[in-house]
């Protein structure tokens, strides 16, 4: 039987935090919303306080503080408001917290997903940004602490779902043994079979318009350039222990298969199902044991047909960057990371063009290499790199 879980979301107005809720909703015998957190959408954040019955929100600063008392029915006993990073972070310890869902997107939500492994949580970890820019400290707090990591990110989560068994989700320190390598999917987003001229014009609603998935306008820039493979190439070299040579990238326009494990005897495992996040959250959420989701299953002969094919880093820039950072080191996939979000912030209020988002990357890529520097061993020195590259990227930006 299921242990009962008290769930902290961290970005429960997101697109992630959502589906999260959703899934909760499904077992009000074993989960419960404890905390929920939110940066602009306050209104949404009490709508669903209302509706979950959370004890806790947090909120980053007073005016959100005051939308979000305006917004509360009168007659209806107010949760707990926190405000600011300090307190987003600090939820994530609250001895009341079992679960957290690690659900902010980008650099922002390292500190609240750090707390959460710190603490020894569960952690079901989909911001990705989080373990790209401090991948070793994250995955030796998980060792430390002993918390129970999960990756929420599809294609971790296909790939955790066909690894040998371990019995408990851990922090690997090499690769499991019989694994030859890891298959990751990609669909190649919007921009698969557009002609490379044509890429200099496309507008954010276009690369925002993902074929298969639904989801928040970053991840869904980050899925046309393919930079979003680059961070889960990383994703998964921290998570699974595994060189980035054992680590393949196959294209599959279809986004059925979530990704696979291929062994040593010549077997290859994968997972397949629905491209809907409720599979991966209710997969995080249950373990070990197999929950409802909501997700339909796969009509599998009406599927008729799955395709797979090579990467072409010729259109997808942002893939080899990724490869080169994480070749480099961590200094290297902090600097990717971050000039990256400055980059596709950028594109979304039309300051650039959507080609300019690798040029950026790869010009603070090189200025970081050229550099000397000692180890990035603790949040502080992450957070400082981090900061410094977002402003010269944004320095960048503005002379385009
Ligand atoms: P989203 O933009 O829909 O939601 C982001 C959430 O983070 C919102 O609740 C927002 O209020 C909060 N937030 C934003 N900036 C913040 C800040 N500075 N401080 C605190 N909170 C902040 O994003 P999403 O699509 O839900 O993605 C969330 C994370 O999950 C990302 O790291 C993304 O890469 C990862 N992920 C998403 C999907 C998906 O299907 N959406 C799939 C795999 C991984
Ligand atoms: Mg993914």
């Amino acid at each position: 039987m299921m242990k009962f879980q008290r769930v902290y979301v961290l970005g429960s107005t997101g697109s992630i935090g959502v589906n999260t809720l959703d899934v909760i909703a499904r077992h009000p015998e074993t989960l419960s919303v404890y905390a929920l957190s939110a940066y602009s959408r306050i209104e949404q954040l009490a709508a669903q306080a209302l509706a979950t019955g959370a004890a806790v929100v947090v909120v980053p600063d007073e005016p959100a503080r005051r939308r979000f008392t305006a917004a509360w029915p009168a007659g209806r006993t107010l949760p707990e408001i926190r405000v600011g990073a300090a307190a987003l972070a600090d939820t994530a310890a609250d001895s009341q917290v079992s679960t957290v869902m690690a659900a902010i997107v980008g650099a922002a939500g390292l500190p609240a997903a750090l707390a959460a492994a710190k603490a020894g949580k569960r952690v079901l970890l989909a911001n990705k940004e989080a373990l790209v820019a401090a991948g070793a400290l994250f995955m030796k707090t998980v060792r430390d602490s002993g918390a129970e990591l999960l990756p929420i990110d599809s294609e971790h989560n296909a790939i955790f779902q066909c690894m040998p068994h371990f019995g408990r989700a851990g922090a690997a320190t090499h690769p499991a043994k019989g694994v030859r390598r890891l298959l990751l999917t990609a669909s190649g987003g919007p921009f698969r079979t557009t002609l490379l001229e044509k890429l200099t014009d496309v507008t954010p609603d276009q690369a925002c318009a993902h074929p298969n998935w639904r989801m928040g306008r970053k991840i869904s820039v980050d899925s046309a350039t393919m930079l979003n493979k680059g961070l889960e190439v990383i994703e998964a070299h921290w998570l699974f222990a595994m060189p980035l040579e054992r680590i393949q990238v196959v294209v599959h326009p279809q986004s059925m298969v979530h990704s696979m494990v291929e062994y040593d005897d010549g077997s290859i495992l994968a997972q397949l199902g629905q491209p809907d996040m409720r599979t991966p959250i209710a997969y995080g959420l249950g373990f070990p044991e197999r929950i409802a989701s909501g997700v339909g299953l796969l009509a599998l002969t009406s599927l008729g047909r799955l395709d797979f094919e090579e990467p072409n880093l010729d259109r997808f820039p942002c893939l080899r960057l990724s490869f080169e950072a994480l070749r480099a080191g961590q200094a290297s996939c902090v600097t990717l990371n971050a000039a990256n979000e400055i980059a596709v912030d950028c594109f979304l209020k039309q300051k650039i063009r959507y080609t300019e988002i690798s040029r950026i990357i790869e010009r603070c890529l090189h200025r970081e290499v050229g550099r000397v520097r000692s180890g990035l061993d603790s949040l502080e020195e992450i957070l400082a790199l981090d900061a410094e590259t977002r402003s010269f990227a944004s320095q960048l930006c503005h002379v385009k």
